[in-house]
């Protein structure tokens, strides 16, 4: 008697174990799968850096499986149409190695990319995690060809806007938009958050969108690992899915899907 029970016992904790773990039991979701990226360099593996190899695995993966790559800012007008399986690919920061590794493949498989700058840095290097990484020059972007690449705004100091006063989150975005245009180089009104972060109290967060609004910022971009459904329910709180450079081929085909690897 006790054999049978135990077995069962086995079984559900299997299946719990899984359904958490692996999210077995969610379904593929229709919508618009958002990847965010950030470096690509074949010399360095971690969260937030892939080998080119492996994102063109990936990249091939996507095609060869019906997906429809789309632009940012076809998400900027209310009419377009995107089928079952679609997504746009963004990354975050400006990296001199996109130049470098993933522009060759866009041009290569005939994609296209949204590379959120965060514009005090451009010329310089990452100086808010200590990684010195070189970000591209305003000359190095405009380099590249509008039918690959576009833009879209990560504040000027890469802030985190979380607890961000009025007055800074202000700032941030003017500031940005001012030496974008003084610079003439066309980016999307767009605004990847750092870090992802947005203030999460009620009352802030219409007070942060109202900002955004005023700056006619039409999109707001945080994490979130979800497929975005469309229409969106709500522009300031589009869900982007982080792609990680550690993350097995298996892991990506499964965010691609559903947005996520784990059930929380
Ligand atoms: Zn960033």
């Amino acid at each position: 008697m006790l054999l049978p029970l135990l077995f069962i016992a086995f079984l559900v904790a299997l299946l719990v174990f899984l359904a958490v773990q692996y999210s077995i039991f969610i379904p593929e979701v229709k919508g618009i799968a958002i990847l965010m990226y950030h470096q690509v360099n074949p010399l360095v593996n971690n969260r937030l850096c892939i080998d080119p190899e492996k994102l063109e695995q990936q990249f091939r993966y996507l095609i060869d499986n019906g997906y429809t790559c789309h632009m940012l800012e076809n998400m900027l007008d209310s009419t377009t149409v995107f089928p079952k399986r679609s997504f746009i690919l963004t990354f975050d920061d400006g990296y001199v190695n996109n130049l470098e590794y993933l522009y060759p493949l866009l041009i290569k498989y005939n994609l296209h990319a949204t590379i959120m700058l965060p514009v005090k840095f451009l010329g310089k290097e990452n100086e808010w995690d200590g990684s010195g990484e070189k970000i591209m020059s305003i000359e190095q972007l405009k380099s590249m060809d509008s039918k690959y690449i576009s833009f879209g705004l990560h504040t000027y100091s890469h802030q985190h806007l979380r607890n961000a006063s009025t007055e800074t989150v202000q700032s941030e975005i003017q500031e940005s938009i001012m030496v974008l245009r003084r610079n003439n180089l066309q980016f999307l009104p767009v605004l990847a958050y750092p870090y992802g972060g947005f203030p999460r109290e009620k009352e802030q967060m219409v007070s942060f969108f109202n900002i955004l609004n005023n700056n006619n910022i039409e999109l707001g971009l945080r994490i979130g690992n979800r497929i975005n459904k469309w229409p969106i329910s709500n522009k300031f709180l589009v869900k982007r899915i982080d792609i990680r450079g550690i993350d097995t081929f298996w892991e990506f085909k499964t965010k691609v899907k559903k947005g996520r690897v784990k059930m929380f």
